[in-house]
């Protein structure tokens, strides 16, 4: 085990990362995950399909990181040249892997395909580099030591480098390093701007030991907060950041939604489980991405039934009930309206609660008394109605899922309204 924070850089590799064409979101997942197991990323950094800045990058990086993970170029085309890079850089010669080989074969023969040799030449690696099992894919994983430093070099697919690293590079890296010396613990919170729970912060913010740090994480229309100890020469870490989120949680108590790192479709789904109760969504202006929200949560066919995306003014008549005199007096952007969709679509799709939102998401379609970025929002039970509307100033993708989160939020406030009733 070392007794320093492991440091650690990420290097993504392919042209197409710096023209922009694909956005590179290893670094980013890769990040989230050595993060967890209390990994210090130090540096990320990208380069193209070339040789000499690759060569360049491995160079810098382990002046700084005891850990390079490297994603990319490990594909069979001629463009790909991570692996011959690799081998030159260790004065590792490429050696055929015959049992590799042999599964690579049987691999492409399973699919009635025929073995080409640039794909039989992803059996050769490196010869001192440890071969790592590719679930998804055919290109392995490979992993270096020199002088105490750790490189490994993954697929730039990021399913199979997803994979690779849970399966088989995370456990290795546990072994190799030891346990975290980074810990985390976060609150989820709504209701207040980061700028006002800060200021209601700062005398928990004076107290906490130096050794622990606060970061604010808003996103739109919730706000995370992350205490993060770093643990060496601070034996009591683990206790002391209980107690420091313990209290962080009561000084925020009427804003808090979660102490956990979760997502707010999670937080609403434990709180329809909690109910035992059905959720149903009708989304005009949103487009389905409340029900994208709410069914990424593993187990949400317990307590989610569906969603009528309803555009279109003639499926919120026909279809959801609302009536075509009060969408004509009231448009569709408005409280009358988004309330019938709620109420009509909980009565369709027989659910306990139900959602809806409709609104004007830009660029184009805003008059002056309904500017872009109006949502109207309703939930509904069968006893509970809140309407709601909030005015957005983003663009059009994010505009829809700031509303997302919002209508999320305004449930959570009819649970809890339905929570109080209970007692
Ligand atoms: P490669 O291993 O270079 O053959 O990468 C195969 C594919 O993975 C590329 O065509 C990209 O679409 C994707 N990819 C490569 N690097 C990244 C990255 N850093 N983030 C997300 N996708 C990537
Ligand atoms: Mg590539």
């Amino acid at each position: 085990m070392t007794n320093h924070p492991v440091n650690c850089s990420i290097l993504t590799i392919g042209d197409e990362l710096l023209i922009g064409q694909t956005l590179d979101t290893n670094s980013a997942w890769m990040a989230r995950q050595l993060n967890l197991e209390g990994i210090w990323l130090k540096r990320r950094i990208s380069v193209g399909d070339d040789a000499a800045a690759i060569t360049a990058a491995l160079d810098q990086e382990r002046e700084y990181s005891d850990l390079i993970l490297i994603t990319g170029g490990l594909g069979p085309t001629s463009d790909d040249i991570t692996k011959e890079v690799l081998s030159h850089y260790f004065s590792s010669p490429l050696e055929v892997n015959l049992p590799l080989r042999q599964k690579l074969r049987e691999y492409f023969e399973r699919r009635g395909l025929p073995v080409l040799a640039s794909n039989l030449r992803q059996a050769d690696l490196p010869r001192d580099c440890l071969a790592i099992s590719n679930e998804r894919g055919t290109a392995p994983g490979m992993w270096f030591e020199r002088e105490g430093k750790v490189f490994v070099s993954m697929p730039g697919v990021p399913a199979e480098m997803e994979a690779m690293m849970i399966r088989e590079v995370l456990p290795r890296l546990r072994k190799r390093f030891g346990a975290p010396e980074i810990l985390h613990r976060t609150i989820l919170t709504a209701g207040q701007g980061e700028s006002f729970v800060a200021n209601r912060l700062e005398g928990f913010e004076k107290q906490l030991p130096p050794q622990i740090k606060l970061a604010y994480l808003p996103s739109f229309g919730y706000l995370k907060l992350r205490l993060t100890a770093f643990s060496p020469g601070f034996p009591d870490a683990f206790r002391v950041l209980e107690e420091q989120a313990n209290l962080l949680a009561r000084e925020l108590s009427d804003l808090l939604l979660a102490r956990e790192d979760i997502s707010i479709g999670a937080v609403a789904g434990r709180l329809l489980l909690g109910l035992n109760a059905t959720l149903s969504t009708a989304e005009s202006c949103t487009g389905g991405q409340i029900a994208n929200l709410i069914t990424q949560v593993p187990g949400s066919s317990a307590y989610y039934r569906g969603s009528v995306v309803a555009y279109h003014d003639q499926i919120k008549t026909s279809l959801l009930g609302v009536y075509p005199e009060l969408l004509a007096a009231h448009g569709a952007v408005s409280p009358e309206t988004v309330d019938a969709m709620a109420r009509g679509t909980r009565q369709l799709l027989g659910t306990d609660y139900c959602l809806a939102t409709s609104g004007i998401m830009g660029p184009d379609g805003g008059t002056p008394e309904k500017p872009v970025g109006t949502v109207w929002m309703a939930a509904c039970s069968g006893t509970q109605y809140l309407t709601r509307k909030i005015q957005l100033r983003f663009d059009r993708e994010h505009n829809i899922q700031a509303a997302s989160n919002q209508a999320l939020l305004l449930l959570l406030e009819l649970f809890r309204g339905a929570r109080g009733a209970k007692g």
